[in-house]
């Protein structure tokens, strides 16, 4: 038999039973105890679906109260001081939750550490806080109770930890120079590696065979200091009493292969989803007495695997290394959905091209028989299954739809170029006769109670389509009043019919599909449910159009189109696997271009396509930087560049650092860019030292995510700012998001404080 091994499962549980618990305890409605017992009931759970489709061992370790970074700098007592540990106490569960949330039922509130992505997922990890003389020590007992859990229950188990690297390389500190590469934090490394020992000896004492130890650093291009420091750690990490799998993924090892032969771990993980290309190289570096764990199922997205090129791989990989080859995941499955069993809904074709979790592990248990040679007849057949469903999804007409192809080739000459902006503006300023300073909003207006149950009750049917219309109309017609009245300059339509910006268009767009609890976490009890990219793209019938139209008959103030961008929307989907991510984007591209040209058609004259998620879609490393800029770039001006000169294209983005992408971000070419500044203190502004942005901005004056109302002071203090660096009549007056999650009493006055402020400055200019 082939040894195969999982990574890590979901935790949050296919009913999301993690999230009811959290929030529960947070909110005071359920106790400790009751948290912990829903946290050993999934787990439990979680270990036998693991166990019984054959994993060597189960893990353990990948179960977090909140996150799986935020529990290891938790166990490790790495605590920022602004949270009162004591140093001879262990960490205890509500500390945990202060520094995700801020504030938890016992001990007293401080500001939350911060929160990012994790590589390049959707999963978001709470920043472990470095400072200088940090100590370390065993402050958590969760992983050894869990550990002595899972084998109360039978199992044998392989504990998951986060590499003393990778920790280092993701926390931050005052004193470490910004971004991870800063060589001054390997001077934690000898008192890290102390607690790490000390953890894998109680491992070990606890019979512990084999513990995982991730690094996915291993992939990105590291300086030589940190790819210098593996050899050394792993050498002591390695002599503790347990065997060490050194778990790598997200990315190829091919900038570090010249670290392996000096590597003296008993195993290594490669993510050959990802990076097949990384096989070669590292089998001609493996030693001679190390496990090689190759990872064929792809723990990122929902495909069914193609078990003929999966099983070519691992004959490869068994041809050299014999037993010594394991089979896994590519990654914890943490970023795929639990169970595809529970789509009762979703039609049986589709479902045979799908994996989510618990199909994957029995993928993996498939691939593992027919890699060993000893498939028995139900292996057989489903393996016949499995390849049947592959070619049907090959050649089904519901994935390749004859229109969209020859619409992609028509693309290539489609023009992406507009008239210089000079000359644009200087129409669109004719067109719309905006003041200077000018003032406009992100989109959505607060979504209350009211507008979802409406939106609830029209799906379910309860309320006619109709009544429906009526109501969304009724509640335009209120938000474009409530900007007039305060005295905005270009208006939205408020979004009442969106629940999320994505999920609007997937449903209107060929291609999509949804699940009904394919849920994921995102961060501590957020989930979110991706839609599914499954086929060719394509705009079935206008979509935004009507009630765009509706919004701007009522006023003579221009009223914005609200489009989501095409790399917004491949981003935050799971993206078909059978063609690049590039050509999907761009047929989304092209359908948002016959929106955009209708909504122009419709009288619209200002039209914004948000793309916040611009920047997540960056590649892991910086080479392959440019090749996503392009094409990302070439997307948004696909669905952009046929308006008329006076038309005025707007983008929005939020939420993450542009300073690096600025030019690309200019290369998009958007009249209008509103971006999200607020929260850093207009930290964005610093990039415009050495590149002078050429087209309008409206740097985001006040943070919508929270409910405090800004004062005009401030904010004309910021806008000040911004014009000591750029023309201050290119600046515009806005947000630095969309108010959905607001109420309207703060909305109300902190846009009246915001058009004052723009008064303000008008007067002053
Ligand atoms: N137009 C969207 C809104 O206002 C933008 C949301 C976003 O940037 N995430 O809600
Ligand atoms: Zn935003």
């Amino acid at each position: 038999m082939t040894i195969i091994h999982n990574l890590g499962f979901p935790r949050i549980g296919v009913d999301r039973e993690l999230k009811r618990a959290q929030e529960a305890y947070w909110a005071g409605h359920s106790d400790q105890a009751a948290l912990r017992e829903a946290g050993r009931a999934l787990r439990a759970r979680h270990w036998e679906i693991q166990a019984r489709a054959g994993m060597a061992a189960v893990p353990v370790g990948d179960f977090a109260w909140y996150d799986q970074i935020l529990e290891w700098t938790a166990t490790l007592g790495a605590v920022p001081a602004r949270f009162g540990q004591p140093d001879d106490e262990p960490v205890s569960l509500d500390t945990l939750f202060r520094m995700a949330r801020g504030r938890a039922p016992s001990g007293t509130p401080a500001a939350a550490c911060e929160m990012t992505k994790w590589f390049d997922t959707n999963y978001h990890y709470i920043v472990p806080e470095l400072h200088p003389g940090q100590s370390y020590r065993i402050a958590r007992e969760d992983l050894f109770e869990q550990v002595a859990e899972a084998q109360a229950l039978g199992h044998r188990t392989k504990p998951v930890i986060p590499g003393p690297l990778s920790w280092l390389w993701l926390g931050k500190g005052d004193a470490y120079a910004r971004g991870a590469a800063d060589e001054a934090k390997l001077e934690l490394l000898p008192a890290l590696l102390t607690a790490y020992e000390q953890v894998l000896r109680r491992l070990a004492r606890l019979g512990v065979e084999w513990v995982q130890i991730d690094e996915p650093i291993l992939g990105l291009e590291l300086p030589d200091a940190w790819r210098a420091a593996f050899a050394g750690i792993y050498g002591r990490l390695s002599a503790q009493g347990v065997r060490v799998l050194l778990a790598t993924y997200f990315q190829g090892l091919e900038p570090s292969l010249d670290v392996l032969p000096d590597l003296p771990v008993h195993g290594l993980h490669i993510d050959l989803v990802r990076a097949p290309g990384q096989l070669e190289g590292v089998l001609a570096r493996l030693r001679a007495d190390q496990v090689l764990s190759l990872g064929l199922i792809d723990g990122r997205n929902v495909w069914r695997t193609d078990l003929d090129a999966a099983q070519a791989l691992a004959d490869r990989a068994r041809e050299q290394i014999g037993e010594r080859l394991w089979l896994a995941p590519s990654c914890s499955l943490l970023h795929v959905p639990i169970d595809l069993a529970r789509e009762a809904g979703m039609d049986t074709e589709l479902k045979g091209w799908l994996s989510f979790a618990v199909q994957k592990l029995e993928e993996l248990r498939l691939l593992g028989a027919l890699v060993a040679g000893a498939p028995g007849p139900d292996d057989l057949r489903a393996a016949a299954v499995q390849r049947a469903a592959a070619r049907a999804r090959r050649d089904s007409p519901r994935i390749h739809r004859g229109d969209v192809a020859g619409r992609l080739l028509e693309a290539d000459s489609l023009s992406r170029e507009r008239a210089p902006f000079a000359r644009r503006i200087e129409r669109q300023h004719a067109r719309l006769g905006l003041p200077s300073y000018p003032t406009t909003t992100i989109g959505s207006f607060p979504q209350t109670p009211e507008i979802r149950a409406l939106r609830r009750d029209w799906r379910g049917g309860s309320i006619s389509d109709a009544a429906y219309d009526k109501a969304i109309r009724e509640e335009i017609e209120r938000v474009i009043r409530f900007q007039e009245e305060i005295g905005l300059d270009v208006l939205v339509h408020g979004e009442p019919e969106r629940n999320d910006m994505v999920e609007y268009f997937g449903e209107l767009l060929d291609g999509f599909a949804f699940t009904e609890h394919g849920w994921v976490q995102s961060y501590g009890s957020r989930c979110v449910k991706p839609p599914l990219i499954y086929g060719d793209v394509a705009r079935l019938a206008p979509m935004t159009v009507a009630w765009s139209a509706y919004a701007q008959s009522l006023t003579d103030r221009p009223v914005k189109g609200m489009l989501t961008g095409p790399v917004t929307i491949l981003q935050w989907s799971f993206v078909r696997d059978d063609q690049p991510r590039a050509l999907t984007c761009r047929q989304i591209a092209l359908a948002l271009r016959d929106e955009v040209l209708d909504l122009e058609q419709a009288g619209v004259r200002v039209i914004q396509i948000d793309e916040p998620a611009f920047r997540e879609g960056l590649p892991l490393r910086r080479t392959d930087w440019p090749a996503y800029l392009d094409w990302a770039v070439d997307c948004f001006r696909l669905s952009t560049s046929g308006v008329r000169e006076d038309t005025q294209i707007h983008t929005h983005m939020c939420y993450s650092e542009f300073n690096d992408i600025i030019e690309a971000i200019a290369r998009m070419d958007a009249d209008v860019i509103t971006i999200e500044t607020s929260r850093s203190n207009m930290e964005l502004l610093d990039a415009f030292e050495e590149f002078s942005y050429p087209n309008d901005i409206g740097p985001g004056v006040y943070d919508i995510h929270s409910p405090n109302v800004p004062r005009e002071d401030w904010m004309v203090d910021l806008m000040r700012r911004a014009a000591q660096r750029l023309p201050a009549g290119r600046l515009w007056v806005n947000p630095d998001c969309g108010l959905k999650t607001r109420a309207w009493p703060e909305t109300r006055a902190a846009l009246q404080s915001m058009v004052r402020a723009a008064h303000t400055l008008r007067a002053a200019a």
